[in-house]
Protein backbone atom coordinates (compact mmCIF):
# COMPACT_ATOMS: atom_id res chain seq x y z
CA UNK A 1 0.00 0.00 0.00
CA UNK A 2 1.20 3.28 -1.34
CA UNK A 3 2.12 6.41 1.79
CA UNK A 4 -0.20 8.88 1.28
CA UNK A 5 1.01 12.95 1.47
CA UNK A 6 -1.44 15.33 1.82
CA UNK A 7 -0.04 18.97 0.15
CA UNK A 8 -1.78 22.35 1.34
CA UNK A 9 -1.02 25.01 -1.28
CA UNK A 10 0.14 22.11 -3.95
CA UNK A 11 -0.87 24.17 -6.54
CA UNK A 12 1.37 27.10 -5.86
CA UNK A 13 4.99 27.24 -6.81
CA UNK A 14 6.42 25.04 -4.12
CA UNK A 15 3.72 22.72 -3.40
CA UNK A 16 3.70 21.93 -7.27
CA UNK A 17 7.34 21.13 -7.40
CA UNK A 18 6.78 19.24 -3.85
CA UNK A 19 3.90 17.49 -5.45
CA UNK A 20 6.08 16.20 -8.63
CA UNK A 21 8.85 14.83 -6.05
CA UNK A 22 6.52 13.19 -3.86
CA UNK A 23 4.99 11.45 -6.66
CA UNK A 24 8.49 10.20 -8.03
CA UNK A 25 9.34 9.00 -4.78
CA UNK A 26 6.55 6.28 -4.98
CA UNK A 27 3.77 8.71 -2.93
CA UNK A 28 0.20 8.69 -3.50
CA UNK A 29 -0.66 12.76 -3.44
CA UNK A 30 -4.09 14.59 -2.26
CA UNK A 31 -3.48 18.64 -3.78
CA UNK A 32 -5.52 20.84 -2.09
CA UNK A 33 -5.54 24.26 -3.15
CA UNK A 34 -7.97 27.57 -3.20
CA UNK A 35 -6.25 28.66 -6.58
CA UNK A 36 -6.25 31.90 -4.52
CA UNK A 37 -2.10 32.80 -6.02
CA UNK A 38 -1.87 28.82 -7.07
CA UNK A 39 -2.71 27.46 -10.83
CA UNK A 40 -3.83 24.88 -12.31
CA UNK A 41 -1.06 25.13 -14.61
CA UNK A 42 1.28 24.06 -12.16
CA UNK A 43 -0.07 21.21 -11.79
CA UNK A 44 -2.38 19.68 -14.73
CA UNK A 45 0.81 17.16 -16.20
CA UNK A 46 -0.22 15.38 -13.03
CA UNK A 47 -3.93 15.15 -13.69
CA UNK A 48 -3.85 11.95 -15.55
CA UNK A 49 -1.84 10.14 -13.03
CA UNK A 50 -3.84 7.59 -10.66
CA UNK A 51 -1.90 8.44 -8.51
CA UNK A 52 -2.53 12.05 -7.74
CA UNK A 53 -5.67 13.81 -6.80
CA UNK A 54 -7.14 17.47 -6.13
CA UNK A 55 -9.34 19.02 -4.12
CA UNK A 56 -10.35 22.71 -4.38
CA UNK A 57 -10.56 23.71 -0.84
CA UNK A 58 -9.75 26.75 1.67
CA UNK A 59 -7.57 25.14 4.32
CA UNK A 60 -9.11 27.77 6.68
CA UNK A 61 -12.15 25.16 6.38
CA UNK A 62 -13.02 22.43 7.93
CA UNK A 63 -10.91 20.32 5.82
CA UNK A 64 -12.56 16.48 5.07
CA UNK A 65 -9.36 14.00 2.99
CA UNK A 66 -11.37 10.12 3.17
CA UNK A 67 -8.98 7.46 3.61
CA UNK A 68 -5.27 7.28 5.41
CA UNK A 69 -3.27 9.67 5.42
CA UNK A 70 1.03 9.51 6.10
CA UNK A 71 2.09 12.87 5.38
CA UNK A 72 0.89 16.17 5.69
CA UNK A 73 2.50 19.28 4.27
CA UNK A 74 1.29 22.84 4.62
CA UNK A 75 2.22 24.98 2.20
CA UNK A 76 -0.73 27.13 1.94
CA UNK A 77 -0.17 30.83 1.80
CA UNK A 78 0.27 34.09 -0.19
CA UNK A 79 3.90 34.17 -0.15
CA UNK A 80 5.42 37.17 -2.15
CA UNK A 81 5.16 40.65 -0.45
CA UNK A 82 3.07 41.77 -3.25
CA UNK A 83 0.33 38.83 -3.06
CA UNK A 84 0.17 39.11 0.55
CA UNK A 85 -0.13 42.98 0.74
CA UNK A 86 -3.07 42.54 -1.42
CA UNK A 87 -4.49 39.64 0.60
CA UNK A 88 -3.71 40.51 4.10
CA UNK A 89 -6.78 38.99 5.91
CA UNK A 90 -6.50 35.81 3.77
CA UNK A 91 -2.54 35.73 4.42
CA UNK A 92 -3.43 35.45 8.67
CA UNK A 93 -6.39 33.80 8.52
CA UNK A 94 -4.34 30.85 6.50
CA UNK A 95 -1.46 31.06 8.65
CA UNK A 96 -3.62 30.60 11.47
CA UNK A 97 -7.04 29.29 11.37
CA UNK A 98 -5.59 26.95 7.92
CA UNK A 99 -2.52 25.74 10.16
CA UNK A 100 -5.19 24.95 12.88
CA UNK A 101 -7.29 22.98 10.53
CA UNK A 102 -4.17 21.42 8.99
CA UNK A 103 -2.91 20.20 12.15
CA UNK A 104 -6.03 18.56 13.30
CA UNK A 105 -6.10 16.78 9.80
CA UNK A 106 -2.65 15.51 10.76
CA UNK A 107 -4.05 14.76 14.51
CA UNK A 108 -7.06 13.21 13.45
CA UNK A 109 -5.26 10.59 11.16
CA UNK A 110 -1.92 10.23 12.80
CA UNK A 111 -0.04 11.80 10.23
CA UNK A 112 3.04 13.45 10.73
CA UNK A 113 2.90 17.16 9.91
CA UNK A 114 5.49 19.64 8.29
CA UNK A 115 4.81 23.55 8.21
CA UNK A 116 6.02 25.40 5.33
CA UNK A 117 7.66 28.76 7.69
CA UNK A 118 9.72 30.84 6.64
CA UNK A 119 13.10 33.55 6.90
CA UNK A 120 10.63 35.94 7.78
CA UNK A 121 10.10 35.11 11.08
CA UNK A 122 13.25 36.45 11.91
CA UNK A 123 12.31 39.77 10.41
CA UNK A 124 15.35 42.66 9.95
CA UNK A 125 17.43 40.58 11.46
CA UNK A 126 20.06 41.85 14.16
CA UNK A 127 21.97 38.41 13.96
CA UNK A 128 23.73 37.28 10.57
CA UNK A 129 23.94 34.80 9.21
CA UNK A 130 20.40 33.80 10.49
CA UNK A 131 20.30 30.69 12.99
CA UNK A 132 17.36 28.65 13.98
CA UNK A 133 17.66 29.53 17.55
CA UNK A 134 17.46 33.44 16.69
CA UNK A 135 14.22 34.70 17.77
CA UNK A 136 13.82 37.45 15.58
CA UNK A 137 13.15 41.14 14.91
CA UNK A 138 9.31 42.00 13.36
CA UNK A 139 7.71 44.84 13.14
CA UNK A 140 3.75 43.20 14.05
CA UNK A 141 1.54 46.13 12.81
CA UNK A 142 3.54 46.85 10.05
CA UNK A 143 2.42 45.67 6.22
CA UNK A 144 5.01 42.46 6.65
CA UNK A 145 3.43 41.81 9.64
CA UNK A 146 0.67 40.18 8.15
CA UNK A 147 2.76 37.47 6.95
CA UNK A 148 5.74 36.94 9.20
CA UNK A 149 3.03 37.00 12.29
CA UNK A 150 0.94 34.35 10.70
CA UNK A 151 3.55 32.05 10.27
CA UNK A 152 5.07 32.79 13.76
CA UNK A 153 1.54 31.80 14.94
CA UNK A 154 1.96 28.97 12.82
CA UNK A 155 5.11 28.01 14.28
CA UNK A 156 3.68 28.34 17.41
CA UNK A 157 0.47 26.13 16.92
CA UNK A 158 2.69 23.59 15.41
CA UNK A 159 4.91 23.18 18.50
CA UNK A 160 1.54 23.46 20.71
CA UNK A 161 0.37 20.02 18.36
CA UNK A 162 3.70 18.49 19.05
CA UNK A 163 3.49 19.06 22.86
CA UNK A 164 0.10 19.04 23.85
CA UNK A 165 -1.17 16.35 21.30
CA UNK A 166 2.01 14.19 20.53
CA UNK A 167 1.58 15.07 16.59
CA UNK A 168 4.78 14.50 14.75
CA UNK A 169 5.83 17.88 12.97
CA UNK A 170 8.56 19.62 11.58
CA UNK A 171 9.19 23.30 10.79
CA UNK A 172 11.03 24.38 8.24
CA UNK A 173 12.36 27.75 7.82
CA UNK A 174 12.16 28.59 4.09
CA UNK A 175 14.69 30.94 2.68
CA UNK A 176 14.15 32.81 -0.88
CA UNK A 177 13.97 30.41 -3.09
CA UNK A 178 13.39 30.29 -7.43
CA UNK A 179 12.95 28.15 -10.52
CA UNK A 180 10.46 26.91 -13.02
CA UNK A 181 7.02 27.91 -12.29
CA UNK A 182 7.36 30.97 -10.29
CA UNK A 183 4.84 33.42 -11.18
CA UNK A 184 6.56 36.39 -13.73
CA UNK A 185 4.10 38.73 -12.31
CA UNK A 186 4.53 37.78 -8.37
CA UNK A 187 6.67 41.04 -7.53
CA UNK A 188 10.08 39.42 -6.36
CA UNK A 189 12.92 40.85 -7.34
CA UNK A 190 13.95 37.28 -9.53
CA UNK A 191 10.88 37.14 -11.91
CA UNK A 192 10.69 41.08 -11.52
CA UNK A 193 14.45 41.41 -12.98
CA UNK A 194 14.39 38.57 -15.22
CA UNK A 195 10.90 39.65 -16.82
CA UNK A 196 12.48 43.35 -17.16
CA UNK A 197 15.78 42.07 -18.51
CA UNK A 198 14.11 39.31 -21.14
CA UNK A 199 11.61 42.89 -21.95
CA UNK A 200 14.23 45.49 -22.29
CA UNK A 201 12.95 47.25 -19.83
CA UNK A 202 14.44 49.36 -17.07
CA UNK A 203 15.25 46.86 -14.08
CA UNK A 204 13.73 48.21 -10.80
CA UNK A 205 15.74 48.06 -7.95
CA UNK A 206 14.02 49.28 -4.69
CA UNK A 207 16.64 51.47 -2.35
CA UNK A 208 20.18 51.83 -3.18
CA UNK A 209 20.13 47.89 -3.83
CA UNK A 210 22.95 47.15 -0.57
CA UNK A 211 20.14 45.03 0.60
CA UNK A 212 21.15 41.05 0.62
CA UNK A 213 19.22 38.01 -0.51
CA UNK A 214 20.72 34.55 -0.34
CA UNK A 215 18.89 32.90 -3.50
CA UNK A 216 18.17 28.96 -3.35
CA UNK A 217 17.36 27.02 -6.48
CA UNK A 218 13.91 24.99 -6.09
CA UNK A 219 15.06 21.27 -6.37
CA UNK A 220 17.40 21.44 -3.79
CA UNK A 221 14.78 23.30 -1.52
CA UNK A 222 12.59 20.34 -2.23
CA UNK A 223 15.29 17.94 -1.27
CA UNK A 224 16.01 19.46 1.89
CA UNK A 225 12.28 19.64 2.99
CA UNK A 226 11.43 15.84 1.89
CA UNK A 227 14.63 14.93 4.01
CA UNK A 228 13.26 17.02 6.78
CA UNK A 229 9.99 15.43 6.89
CA UNK A 230 11.42 12.00 6.65
CA UNK A 231 13.20 13.31 10.04
CA UNK A 232 12.34 13.14 13.28
CA UNK A 233 13.55 16.75 14.17
CA UNK A 234 11.13 18.28 15.49
CA UNK A 235 12.59 21.93 15.85
CA UNK A 236 12.57 24.50 12.79
CA UNK A 237 15.39 23.90 10.69
CA UNK A 238 16.86 26.79 7.52
CA UNK A 239 16.78 25.55 4.34
CA UNK A 240 18.42 27.66 1.86
CA UNK A 241 21.51 28.53 -0.24
CA UNK A 242 23.57 30.74 2.29
CA UNK A 243 25.09 32.50 -1.05
CA UNK A 244 24.57 36.23 -0.23
CA UNK A 245 24.30 38.57 -2.88
CA UNK A 246 23.23 42.56 -2.83
CA UNK A 247 20.42 43.22 -4.68
CA UNK A 248 21.94 45.71 -7.08
CA UNK A 249 24.63 42.72 -7.47
CA UNK A 250 21.99 40.63 -8.58
CA UNK A 251 20.43 42.67 -10.70
CA UNK A 252 23.65 43.03 -12.75
CA UNK A 253 23.83 39.00 -12.74
CA UNK A 254 20.49 38.36 -14.55
CA UNK A 255 21.32 41.42 -17.11
CA UNK A 256 24.45 39.60 -17.57
CA UNK A 257 23.02 36.57 -17.96
CA UNK A 258 20.19 37.63 -20.17
CA UNK A 259 22.80 39.85 -22.26
CA UNK A 260 20.44 42.71 -21.74
CA UNK A 261 21.24 46.26 -22.55
CA UNK A 262 18.21 46.83 -19.72
CA UNK A 263 18.99 49.65 -17.11
CA UNK A 264 19.00 49.68 -13.52
CA UNK A 265 16.80 52.49 -11.99
CA UNK A 266 16.13 52.80 -8.47
CA UNK A 267 12.35 52.56 -7.08
CA UNK A 268 11.48 53.55 -2.79
CA UNK A 269 12.47 50.94 -0.54
CA UNK A 270 9.30 49.01 0.42
CA UNK A 271 8.46 49.33 4.40
CA UNK A 272 10.20 46.87 6.54
CA UNK A 273 12.13 45.58 3.83
CA UNK A 274 15.11 43.61 5.80
CA UNK A 275 18.67 44.88 4.82
CA UNK A 276 20.10 41.67 5.14
CA UNK A 277 18.98 37.69 4.74
CA UNK A 278 21.45 34.36 5.08
CA UNK A 279 20.45 31.13 6.61
CA UNK A 280 23.19 29.33 8.24
CA UNK A 281 22.46 25.71 7.39
CA UNK A 282 25.05 24.14 9.78
CA UNK A 283 21.99 22.25 11.48
CA UNK A 284 20.44 20.64 8.32
CA UNK A 285 23.94 19.69 6.87
CA UNK A 286 24.31 17.86 10.34
CA UNK A 287 21.09 16.40 10.90
CA UNK A 288 19.47 15.48 7.21
CA UNK A 289 23.41 15.62 5.11
CA UNK A 290 21.65 18.08 3.18
CA UNK A 291 23.67 21.12 1.25
CA UNK A 292 22.33 22.99 -2.01
CA UNK A 293 24.12 21.89 -5.17
CA UNK A 294 23.24 24.12 -7.84
CA UNK A 295 24.88 26.97 -7.80
CA UNK A 296 22.92 30.76 -8.27
CA UNK A 297 24.33 30.91 -12.21
CA UNK A 298 23.16 27.35 -13.09
CA UNK A 299 19.71 28.19 -11.37
CA UNK A 300 19.33 31.19 -13.23
CA UNK A 301 19.93 30.35 -16.31
CA UNK A 302 17.43 26.74 -16.22
CA UNK A 303 14.61 29.71 -14.71
CA UNK A 304 15.41 32.00 -17.14
CA UNK A 305 15.01 29.58 -19.71
CA UNK A 306 11.47 28.94 -18.58
CA UNK A 307 10.56 32.57 -18.41
CA UNK A 308 11.40 32.90 -22.23
CA UNK A 309 9.13 30.25 -22.84
CA UNK A 310 6.63 31.86 -20.79
CA UNK A 311 7.09 35.22 -22.54
CA UNK A 312 7.17 33.29 -25.94
CA UNK A 313 11.33 34.39 -26.55
N1 LIG B 1 13.21 44.17 -4.94
C1 LIG B 1 13.68 45.05 -5.87
N2 LIG B 1 12.97 45.21 -7.04
C2 LIG B 1 11.84 44.53 -7.33
C3 LIG B 1 11.36 43.61 -6.38
C4 LIG B 1 12.06 43.45 -5.19
O1 LIG B 1 14.73 45.69 -5.66
O2 LIG B 1 11.26 44.75 -8.42
C5 LIG B 1 13.96 43.99 -3.69
C6 LIG B 1 13.11 43.99 -2.42
O3 LIG B 1 12.93 45.32 -1.97
C7 LIG B 1 13.96 43.16 -1.49
C8 LIG B 1 14.65 42.17 -2.42
O4 LIG B 1 14.58 42.72 -3.72
O5 LIG B 1 14.95 43.95 -0.87
C9 LIG B 1 14.00 40.80 -2.44
O6 LIG B 1 12.62 40.99 -2.59
P1 LIG B 1 11.60 39.83 -2.89
O7 LIG B 1 10.27 40.46 -3.13
O8 LIG B 1 12.15 38.95 -3.94
O9 LIG B 1 11.54 38.95 -1.58
P2 LIG B 1 11.71 39.22 -0.01
O10 LIG B 1 13.03 38.61 0.29
O11 LIG B 1 11.70 40.69 0.29
O12 LIG B 1 10.57 38.51 0.61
Amino acid sequence: MLKVAVVTGGAGFLGSHLCDKLISNGLKVVCIDNLLTGSIENIEHLFGNENFSFIKHDVTNFIHVPGKVDYVFHFASPASPIDYLKLPIQTLKVGSLGTHKVLGLAKDKNAAFLLASTSEVYGDPKIHPQTEDYWGNVNPVGPRGVYDEAKRFAEAMTMAYHRFHGVKTRIVRIFNTYGPKMRLDDGRALPAFVGQALRGEDITVFGDGSQTRSFCYVDDLIEGIYRLMMSEITDPVNIGNPSEITIKQFAEEVLEITKSSSKIIYKPLPIDDPMVRQPDITKAKKLLDWEPKIDRKEGLKITIEYFKRKLGI
